[in-house]
């Protein structure tokens, strides 16, 4: 099935030094090229030594999460972070450089390399080498930021807690504990965040400079370009908000009412927005890992033949390390090892629903792994993430009718609920937080005032019903819990953009479930190889922002949410 030429780069070589990579490198650079076909080979050969490193990077960032506690792991994994892979970067660019300032790069074929080539360019065009010390400045506030953030503890029901261990005191169906737990971490945050808006000063400045040096009049359009972002404008992002607006912030209004409603409560609070409105304790829908792994085969087997087996292609050959273990660090993903081609699936499973969406989300991203695997190019084994969202999302509206695997039929229509909920609610703080950001890089010397004007005008238009009164300190910081904003700048409309192709996928599958997953399958197929506004259509999606579209995916879940029971 795989078609990676293996000649280049021996299967053992240990990738994990900058001595062991250099010599390809020095080849590949220094290899002569009299033609198209010299050209092709060498494109094939530098992404079978790409394919080598990735995976090398791969195994030490899976052992480092794997085993938090052992010192010689994670010192591996940041040897290689900081000492080799800087080498690597600065050895890609020249190779890259050198590939499209080549004489033959117009013979190439454009359908093979024509992807691939308009990212090296995009790559060239805007390096500088006096931004890479301020990209390192800007690192390493982000570092600060993340420590400020992950320093943050509360003292609780008797002992001290981290933010995250806080939040499940949100889902407490007593309200009293929901508004103390609330207001400490509220209170907390609050004492940090002229720190951290200082910090977020210093970053906006240094981008400006960053996009200004490479030519760009704003860090907004500098960053659509760095993103790659060849078929989408920075208009299109906000159609995309215009498009929320319209039509899920009324959904999010409506569903904030009913809440409000079956709470009995007369104003929606800010801490009434997760605990579940008719009370009931959490879904349980597994015990143990086993369990786990049982439900999903049987589910994706009952699903679709070949995504049921290329599931049960991972329960061999250390793919999966789901359950929740001490010395685990915490969250989820999906990381594909490029050489082996062998995708690898990390949570922390604890037996709850979010457990078993994680379960299915990764299980998507790898499908996609699996799937376009046979990719000469590494880089089309890999999608962008507006569509690599698409398979993950995707597959979890997919999954919707197969969670009577797990449950009993009155709690898989209550999972099924929430989930639709949860993915319109999404939308607006989306596009919140995506249109925040326009702002912000588009008027690159406000001042902090204008900066909390600027979030709290958004709230009015994105918000949903909670009312803040009293609270509006907490209300105009709470950008700050952001994390993106300050690590991966404009990095956050991926998500919604997958959303609408997710959302498409299941309005398909309600009409013909065979023909989304031929679908599905195929576009999954084509990793990278492909213009976005191609991946959409191989799936049957269209790439569209606008309210038509929006309103009509909407629609769609109002009417399914009416089949459900409260
Ligand atoms: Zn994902």
């Amino acid at each position: 099935m795989r078609s990676i030429n293996t000649d280049f780069v021996p299967a053992d070589l240990d990738a994990s030094t900058w001595e062991a990579i250099e010599p390809f490198f020095v080849r590949l650079m220094e290899r002569s090229i009299h033609c198209g076909n010299c050209l092709r080979k060498l494109l094939l050969d530098r992404s079978e030594l790409a394919a080598t490193i990735d995976e090398k990077r791969a195994n030490l960032y899976i052992e480092k999460t794997r085993r938090t506690d052992d010192a010689d792991v994670k010192q591996a994994y940041l040897h290689f972070v900081e000492n080799v892979e800087p080498k690597i970067r600065q050895a890609t660019f020249d190779l890259a450089k050198r590939i499209i300032e080549n004489e033959h790069v117009g013979s190439l074929d454009e359908r093979e390399f024509g992807v691939l080539l308009r990212a090296m360019r995009a790559e060239v065009e805007l390096f500088r080498a006096e931004n890479i010390p301020l990209q390192t400045r800007l690192t390493t506030l982000d570092a600060e930021y993340d420590e400020i953030s992950g320093a943050m503890t509360v003292d609780f029901d008797g002992a001290e807690r981290t933010m995250p261990q806080m939040a499940r005191y949100l889902e407490e169906t007593d309200r009293d504990v929901r508004e103390r737990a609330w207001r400490g971490m509220s209170e907390r945050r609050i004492a940090d965040a002229d720190r951290i808006d200082e910090l977020f000063d210093r970053m906006i400045e240094l981008r400006h400079t960053v996009a200004r040096n490479a030519g760009f009049e704003n860090y907004r359009d500098f960053q659509h370009r760095n993103l790659m972002r060849f078929d989408y404008t920075p208009a299109d992002c906000e159609t995309f908000q215009k498009s929320v607006e319209q039509v899920c912030v009324p959904f999010l209004k409506l569903l904030h009412e009913e809440r409000r409603d079956r709470l009995g409560v007369d104003r929606l609070r800010p801490w009434d927005v997760k605990v579940d409105p008719l009370g009931r304790t959490p879904l349980r829908p597994f015990e143990s890992e086993t369990e786990l792994v049982e439900g999903s085969s049987t589910a994706f087997h009952s699903m679709d033949e070949d995504l049921g087996s290329l599931f049960d292609s991972m329960r061999e050959g250390d793919c999966l390390d789901l359950a929740s273990r001490k010395g685990k660090a915490p969250g989820g993903y999906q990381y594909q090892r490029q050489r082996s081609g062998r995708p690898f699936i990390f949570m922390n499973a604890a037996g709850m629903h979010r457990d078993l969406q994680t379960m299915i989300h990764e299980a998507g991203h790898a499908f996609h792994s699996l799937l376009s695997v046979h990719h000469g190019l590494v880089e089309y084994r890999e999608s962008p993430i507006e569509f690599a969202e698409v398979a993950s999302m995707g597959m979890e509206m997919l999954a919707m009718p197969r969670l009577d695997t797990f449950y009993e039929a009155g709690d898989a229509d209550r999972a099924r609920r929430d989930h639709l909920e949860d993915v319109v609610s999404m939308l607006p703080w989306i596009a919140q937080i995506d249109a925040f950001q326009h702002w912000l890089y588009t008027h690159p010397d406000h001042s902090r005032q204008e900066r909390t004007g600027a979030w709290l005008e958004l709230q009015g238009r994105f918000g949903g019903i909670v009312d803040w009164s009293g609270l509006e300190s907490f209300q105009s910081k709470l950008w700050q819990r952001q994390g993106h904003l300050f690590g991966v700048p404009f990095y956050y409309i991926e998500y919604g953009i997958a959303q609408l192709g997710a959302l498409q996928l299941w309005q398909r599958s309600l009409i013909d479930e065979a023909s989304a997953l031929d679908g599905y399958k195929a576009a999954l197929a084509l990793g990278g190889s492909r213009p976005l506004p191609e991946l959409f259509e191989a799936a049957g999606l269209r790439f569209d922002f606008g309210p038509e579209m929006m309103g009509s995916l909407v629609e769609g879940v109002t009417a399914t949410l009416e089949t459900l029971p409260a």
